[in-house]
């Protein structure tokens, strides 16, 4: 690293926009232009006008280089970068850096894939020719960086390499739709770096190969831009919020780093290694006026190599200082934003042995220049920003676009006067990860062969090969030593009546076939991150945790993950798997087919697949062909052994033929015809439940609820109606009212020649604003009346019981209790009832607080009751286990007050019972599947403070209702395509919807 220490930055005439001279200490290179490269005068007078105060802009942007062969933006954009009122379609933006790549052998343009919807997403590589000419060559040497293994982890021949090599550094702009700025900067930024000949400029040319994605969320960008001018369109009325970004998901595809289910993580990650590029710098604009949120707060991610914990500290207080000195305001690296989670798009970087960096910037969410009033947490001074954003400022897109600008050019001035420094860490933090089972641990993760989830087994490795983890598979069966677990020293003296434990066993046997994720791998810290537990200390001094606090892949999978950390395993003779395909098929002899029930989704897929078989689900446990079934399983007649075969084989389930039916009591397992709601509040949440069910093949007619409203006889045409939550949160009344119609002007989501991107292959309204509507919920009330199955979860169930369709539930919302995204445990209440088919007695859940859920026998009754009943004695006579008296009149016997649980409804007393038409009818009561697990239980994997006040309430819950039924879930059983484990409480309720009430007791009670 150069010598900093005589640094001595003196800024003159930053204020009057002159070119700065900088006087600088040895080694520096001035950020200033090249005095001998002219301008381009048009473009730099723009520039000017367009910043609304001189303290907005930086010596590196407030002047465009003037080249004869290169065009700038101007030519796509027909005016500047950051120009008020111009906002480039990504079409636009490509065609601009493939002019570039046209003009000037020092910009390539690959293609990187494409979206959900087809369109294509670019990278741009912005080098020198040399290093462009070169590039193949430079990437055989990253890549022997990148994976250590192929040097032996030799450090010289690493040095030789290093010495050898330029960096990549990734830039990624626009996932966030609603965020504009980024695609005009990156266009001003391909330029400058392929133009600009100031030394400043050449240095990073040479030094670093910049690779730009200018948008990310490329579907999102095209509507947002439509909506853009439509509004330009319609000056004065309120224009449409954003309600579709990507296909299926809007803020969350910046969460999707985990599961990887969106092509646009998968192709960032996909160009992120294939170029072994060492930093992912995503841009963001929702913070005045940046915030590099790399150094952020803690907690940090407790897998990340420290190196790189150095790293974010190093590149962020520089790129502070850097701009600091250029007099830009309300530039800072702390916050608030925790580094805990590693679902960031950024954090591929971090978990991939490279940089994370995300930049938040000041977007004006549209072109508009816009008097910008801060709250005083924004503007407030702070000892992490001392130089804070101004409470109020006229704003423009220019001014954002020199913020970004300004501090990309700064970071990767540094990372190229420092790019040996950043490729040895890069090489070390591969090679530590390689280390890892001899430094930290564990040795490797083991998948057994013998999981009964083998088609949710696969999915969850699939997940690991789309995260370029390495997974091999036994070749033979083998024994590893468990860690022997400590005594906690117990303070209390040992309860003579307590049994003594049975010894804890010292080893683990697994079969042959089984798969092995080894921690002697480059990315073994991504594997250990997501299989790994969590643990979020109460507390921790950070009170608000950014994103989810818990995401333990097994856990929310449902499949056994062995945490190994006997170095023996590494020896197991094992093969590397390319492709996971479990094993499936038919086997045995006879004419009818069976299959256990496992809660596996690929279930759900194989009943819509087999449109014409004969399905049923065994209602109680069975043997059969000397296989054991259990609730649920499904016996299959009708359908052709090869057909079925061909199935379950490209599923990954198991089939057993029988030579006869098992005398077990069975209803038929029918494929519901679905409708799917959605709202036009929201479409986050749903989002993730229409992936899954996409991906899983389940067909569904998607509908607003504005059009439920116009189906009169929903039964007609359903059987089933799934309302995945809307935001978690949001107001019953919110649903049926929707956005007040009485003033303001229509919001319409429709193609017309002003928005031709903006109907996807999602719905369209010419109206945004109303909800449900009263006539709406009549329609559903009558649905679920006459036979309906209405499927709801969090703030859908919490609208499902206020508008008094779940007779006997009611809900509170938490208190003190904090469960940010965590992985709680539920225990199986009712393994009778056919949601419950395929589940073992705990099942782990994402939990997000709550709603807590109640249940009562009698309307109107009970809420949730705090703390333990009144079951001690009143003062009087008498020891305490005494019965009091009372002077002068016979002894009475206390009546027994019935015991319940917390989550069952008490039995209504007679004196309750007395002439009371709102005592339920055991028939019409609320049965509850799940609960959440006792206080002491709760908490899995994550945060979980004052968990006691939803301890052992209802999770999942089926309310009878009329002929149909309402089924309500407090946690959220499908989720960013991480909670497969729970999908199938969704499924069952779909595919069990005519016979819900099976295996119920309580029906003929009084
Ligand atoms: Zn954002």
């Amino acid at each position: 690293m150069p010598r900093k220490s005589s640094l001595r930055l003196i800024l003159l005439s930053i204020l009057t926009l002159a070119i700065s001279s900088i006087a600088l200490g040895d080694g520096e290179t001035s950020p200033a232009r090249d005095p001998k490269q002219p301008i381009d005068e048009a473009y730099t007078v723009k520039i000017r006008k367009y910043t609304t105060a001189p303290y907005f802009s930086s010596p590196l942007v407030d002047y465009l280089p003037a080249s004869k062969t290169v065009p700038t933006p101007e030519v796509v954009l027909g005016d500047v970068a950051g120009a008020p009122g111009i906002l480039p379609y990504a079409e636009d933006v490509y065609k601009y850096m493939r002019l570039l790549e046209k003009a000037t052998p020092r910009v390539k343009v690959v293609s990187i894939g494409t979206t959900e919807e087809g369109r294509e997403m670019i990278a741009v590589a912005v080098s020198s020719e040399a290093n462009l000419k070169n590039l193949e060559q430079n990437r055989q040497r990253l890549a022997k960086l990148a994976d250590p293994r192929s040097i032996h982890l030799d450090d010289a021949e690493a040095d030789k390499l290093v010495a050898e090599s330029v960096p990549v550094y990734y830039i990624t702009g626009t996932i966030h739709s609603p965020e504009t700025g980024a695609p005009t900067a990156l266009m001003e930024l391909a330029y400058r770096l392929a133009v600009d000949e100031s030394p400043y400029v050449r240095e990073i040319r040479d030094g670093v190969i910049t690779l730009i994605t200018p948008v990310v969320e490329v579907d999102g960008r095209d509507r947002m831009v439509d909506l853009y001018k439509w509004h330009l369109a319609h000056p004065k009325d309120f224009y449409p919020p954003l309600i579709y970004w990507g296909k299926y998901v809007a803020h969350d595809n910046n969460r999707d780093a985990m599961g990887m289910t969106l092509k646009l993580t998968q192709n960032v990650l996909n160009t992120f290694l294939s170029w072994n590029a060492q930093v992912l710098h995503d841009l963001h604009e929702s913070v005045p006026y940046l915030y590099d949120n790399t150094v952020g707060d803690g907690p940090y991610n407790a897998w990340v190599d420290p190196i790189l914990v150095d790293e974010w500290q190093i590149i962020g207080n520089r790129n502070v200082a850097d701009m600091t000195k250029f007099g830009m305001p309300g530039v800072f690296t702390h916050g608030d934003f925790d580094t805990w989670s590693p679902g960031y798009l950024m954090f591929l970087g971090a978990m991939h042995n490279g940089i994370s960096r995300l930049y938040e910037t000041f977007g004006n969410g549209g072109a508009d220049t816009r008097e910008r009033t801060l709250q005083p947490d924004e503007y407030a001074r702070t000892w992490f920003k001392p130089n804070p954003p101004f409470p109020k400022a006229l704003w423009s897109q220019r001014n954002n676009n020199n913020y970004e600008e300004t501090g990309l050019l700064t970071s990767l001035h540094f990372f190229s006067e420092n790019n040996h420094l950043f490729l040895k860490n890069f090489y070390l933090k591969g090679k530590r990860s390689i280390q890892k089972p001899a430094a930290e641990g564990p040795t490797a993760y083991v998948l057994s062969a013998d999981d009964p989830r083998a088609s949710v087994q696969a999915d969850l490795l699939r997940i690991m090969l789309k995260q370029h983890v390495e997974i091999s598979r036994a070749t033979s069966a083998f024994q590893v030593a468990l860690p022997v677990k400590k005594e906690k020293k117990s303070a209390k003296p040992a309860d003579p009546d307590e049994k003594p434990k049975p010894p804890a066993p010292t080893t683990r046997d697994f079969p042959a076939g089984s798969y092995v994720i080894r921690m002697d791998q480059p990315y073994s810290r991504v594997a250990d991150a997501l299989l790994d537990y969590q643990y979020w200390s109460p507390e921790d001094p950070q009170t608000t945790p950014y994103d989810d606090t818990g995401w333990t892949f097994g856990e929310l999978f449902g499949v056994q993950v062995a945490r190994v950390t006997d170095p023996k395993v590494l020896s197991v003779p094992m093969e590397r798997v390319t492709e996971l395909r479990p094993f499936g098929g038919v086997k045995g002899d006879g004419g009818i087919f069976a299959i256990d029930n496992h809660a596996e989704p690929a279930l759900a897929t194989l009943r819509y697949r087999l449109k014409d078989a004969t399905i049923d689900a065994a209602e109680e446990p069975f043997d059969a062909g000397g296989h054991k079934f259990s609730r649920g399983a499904f016996l299959i007649r009708g359908v052709s052994r090869s057909d079925l075969d061909a199935a379950a084989k490209t599923l990954g389930l198991q089939v057993v033929a029988l030579a006869a039916a098992p005398g077990v009591k069975t209803h038929p397992v029918r494929a519901p015809r679905i409708a799917y709601v959605h709202t036009w509040i929201s479409t986050q949440s749903e989002g993730w439940w229409r992936l899954a069910f996409d991906n899983l093949q389940i067909p569904y007619d998607y509908m607003s609820t504005q059009a439920l409203a116009k189906i009169p006889d929903l039964n007609a045409k359903y059987d089933a109606i799934v309302f995945p939550p809307v935001t978690g949160n949001t107001n019953s009344n919110l649903i049926v009212q929707g956005t007040p119609t009485s003033w303001g002007n229509p919001l319409p989501w429709m193609n017309t020649p002003e928005t031709p991107n903006l109907v996807g292959k999602n719905d369209s309204t010419p109206d945004m604003r109303p909800g449900l509507g009263w006539d709406g919920l009549a329609n559903l009330q009558n649905f679920v009346r006459n036979g309906g199955v209405l499927l709801t979860a969090l703030d859908t169930s919490q609208f499902a019981v206020a508008t008094g369709m779940a007779n006997g539930v009611s809900f509170t919302n938490s208190e003190k209790m904090k469960i940010v995204g965590s992985i709680v445990g539920t225990r199986l209440v009712d393994a009778a009832s056919p949601i419950a088919y395929g589940y073992d007695e705990k099942v782990s859940a994402y939990c997000d607080n709550g709603p807590i859920f109640s249940v009562t026998n009698i309307i109107g009754g009970r809420r949730r009751r705090l703390g333990p009943a009144m079951t001690s004695r009143p003062t009087g006579r008498g020891t305490k286990d005494d019965p009091d008296f009372v002077v002068g009149r016979p002894a009475s016997e206390i009546p027994d007050e019935p015991e319940k649980e917390l989550w069952e409804a008490p039995q209504p007393t007679d004196e309750q019972r007395f002439n009371n038409p709102r005592v339920i009818p055991p028939a019409s009561r609320a049965r509850v599947i799940l609960r959440y697990a006792d206080s002491k239980d709760l908490l899995i994997s994550g945060l979980v403070e004052n968990g006691n006040e939803i301890a052992q309430h209802p999770a999942v819950l089926d309310v009878p209702n009329g002929t149909g039924h309402v089924v309500l879930f407090s946690i959220n059983p499908v989720y960013r395509g991480e909670t497969e484990s729970t999908y199938s409480l969704v499924l069952n309720t779909l595919l069990n919807f005519d016979n819900l009430n099976a295996g119920r007791k309580d029906a003929d009670q009084k």
